[in-house]
């Protein structure tokens, strides 16, 4: 069995707007600013072994305003960018019923599945309080980044940027270690 961590895209990955008090995901190559900083803290993710796995939920595609070609061009520059080993999308809203929008847990199961993943041993890194909550149903142990959307969840651990989530990460994973298959 492997071990991965689920990065939320917008606002972890990528910069985000914010209208009315809520984040707005990108929707053309032009839009789409990839945080750097990130770049070498992935790195240390996947030295250690763990796949990197992203997950976004863009309603845009089921609703018509986010081309999926466009989508794909953003996702092979993250791919590139980051070194992920997939990224899995939600493209429902929240009318569709999917099982797979977070706080449902849909994505994270797939990813079980897929790679082969014992779900105890992920972990999720997100600044919303829907993807920790998605988290704790899968039996992942999520990582929440203080942010104006992390809403009243109880997260497992509130960490103030993604540097202290993934040290943070690495020490848990030292404590909690992957049994033999
Ligand atoms: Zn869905």
């Amino acid at each position: 069995m492997k071990q991965g961590v689920f990065i939320e895209r917008d606002g972890v990955l990528n910069e985000v707007r914010v209208e009315r008090q809520q984040p707005v995901s990108p929707l053309t190559l032009q839009d789409f600013h990839v945080n750097l900083e990130a770049v070498p803290l992935l790195k240390k993710l996947k030295a250690a072994g763990l796949l990197l796995i992203a997950t976004t939920n863009q309603p845009g595609l089921s609703r018509g305003y986010q081309a999926r070609r466009e989508l794909d061009r953003m996702h092979e520059l993250l791919r590139a960018t980051f070194g992920l080993d997939d990224i899995l999308v939600c493209p429902h809203d929240a009318a569709d019923h999917c099982t797979c929008r977070p706080p449902k847990p849909g994505l994270l199961v797939e990813a079980g599945f897929k790679w082969r993943l014992n779900l105890d041993q992920c972990f999720m890194i997100s600044d919303k309080g829907q993807d920790a909550e998605a988290a704790r149903t899968a039996g992942v142990t999520s990582l929440l980044l203080q942010s104006p959307w992390n809403g009243k969840s109880r997260s497992d651990l509130v960490l103030t940027d993604l540097a202290a989530a993934v040290d943070k990460l690495l020490r848990l994973r030292v404590s909690k270690p992957l049994l033999a298959a």
